[in-house]
């Protein structure tokens, strides 16, 4: 396994990185308690989209760039260490934009596809409910059938985006044990959305959606019926490597200031990074970052390949979020009380990193995948 950038990796990953500092750090560094807005989010994905971080996964005959997963994983890492919440917000349009591609019909790509791309509309996946998350097929709501149209029923939650989303693709119940994914466009369909207050990633909206009647026909679905369900569990594997690139966003962001502390920091007359224990604190550090680099990189180049990989994402999702929340505590107390007050920020890697274990799989189902691969039986129920 060869790890090394090539020519063109490196380039694009240093344009990308200097243009995150240049241009969307400054843009960014008001969203730190609030969801970044929705007229500041369609300039984001537009501005991010020409690098590659939105557009990457959609193959070039239909729009994006088509980019490998591992360029566009190196992307999303930099990215997430400047924003993480950037990071959720350009991926989970980029994850609507490629089920669209792959499901939709050729009038829903032509009204839809090019704009999601452009940033000028925001997309989202609504699947948990309020009592169905890891438990995915115990969702309740509903498609009713009312003449030629269909009602929606149910609420959805904690859906990403869902307060700035122009279009959420939805999936619902259409039978017994049978789910489909309708497309929902705010301009047309008549939902609402209440944002949560939450305890980290602020500016990454995270909501409800209420549907209470929504009137949709066959011309809204996405996607063949009945298979709504088996469509969204494709897109795992990608996603859990994903949250764990905002995962080594997060940890490298942490290292950075715990290690730029640690030299400025004097305690018993030199720097704190010449304590022994200090050192070993940021040692720690680096080798979770490592190991959880290894592994993520080592996902996303099996996804590449092709096939399926549910075991080695699992095993990245697990290990990088898990490790986070280590590496971003021990930033915290590198800093020593400076670490707890707000205002230096390190706190803000610890609580961004909190949320992590739970989205696409908690800690507890993505060990259950691997148990299941690894032993053949399946302890889910
Ligand atoms: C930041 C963030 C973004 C999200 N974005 C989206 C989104 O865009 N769209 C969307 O549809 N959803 C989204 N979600 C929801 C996410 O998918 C669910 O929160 C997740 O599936 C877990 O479901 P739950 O929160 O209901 O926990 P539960 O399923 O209720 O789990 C509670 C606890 O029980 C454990 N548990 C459950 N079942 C088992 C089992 N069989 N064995 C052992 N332990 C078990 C879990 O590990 C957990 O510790 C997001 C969540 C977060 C935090």
């Amino acid at each position: 396994m060869n790890f090394d950038l090539s020519e063109d990796q490196a380039l694009a990953l240093d344009a990308w990185n200097r243009f995150l500092e240049r241009d969307i750090a400054p843009k960014v560094a008001p969203y730190r308690d609030t969801y970044i807005e929705k007229s500041v989010a369609h300039e984001l994905l537009g501005l991010t989209g020409q690098y590659g971080v939105g557009t990457g996964w959609v193959p070039e005959e239909e729009g994006g760039l088509g980019l490998d997963f591992v360029t566009s994983g190196l992307l999303y890492e930099a990215l997430a260490r400047v924003s993480p919440d950037l990071a959720g917000l350009c991926f989970v349009n980029e994850g609507a934009a490629l089920k669209l591609q792959r499901l939709g019909r050729p009038d829903q790509k032509e009204k839809y596809l090019a704009r999601l791309l452009a940033g000028e509309l925001i997309g989202c996946s609504a699947i948990s409910e309020p009592g169905a998350g890891s438990d995915v097929p115990n969702m309740t709501a509903r498609a009713e059938k009312d003449g030629d149209t269909y009602r929606l029923y149910g609420e959805k939650q904690w859906i990403s985006n869902s307060s700035i989303a122009d279009l959420v693709i939805v999936v619902v119940g259409t039978g017994e044990k049978e789910f489909s994914m309708f497309l929902l466009d705010r301009e047309k369909h008549d939902f609402s959305v209440r944002e949560v207050d939450k305890l980290g990633l602020n500016g990454w909206s995270l909501g409800q959606i209420f549907l209470d009647g929504v009137i949709v026909t066959d011309e809204d679905r996405l996607g063949p019926p009945g298979e709504g369900l088996r469509e969204s569990m494709k897109g795992f594997e990608r996603s859990r490597a994903f949250i764990s690139l905002v995962a080594l966003g997060i940890s490298r962001a942490a290292i950075d200031d715990a290690i730029a502390y640690a030299k400025e920091r004097k305690a018993f007359g030199k720097p704190i990074a010449g304590h022994q224990l200090v050192q070993d604190m940021i040692a720690e550090m680096v080798t979770l970052h490592d190991a959880s680099q290894l592994l993520v990189y080592r996902a996303l180049s099996l996804l590449d390949k092709g096939g399926k990989h549910n075991q080695q994402a699992a095993i990245a999702k697990s290990f990088t979020t898990e490790s986070v929340q280590r590496i971003t505590s021990l930033a915290i107390q590198v800093y020593g009380a400076a670490g707890i007050a707000r205002e230096n920020g390190v706190e803000r890697h610890f609580r961004n990193s909190r949320m992590l274990t739970i989205p696409d799989g908690t800690t507890q189902i993505n060990r259950l995948v691997i148990g299941r691969e690894v032993l053949g039986i399946n302890a889910f129920r």
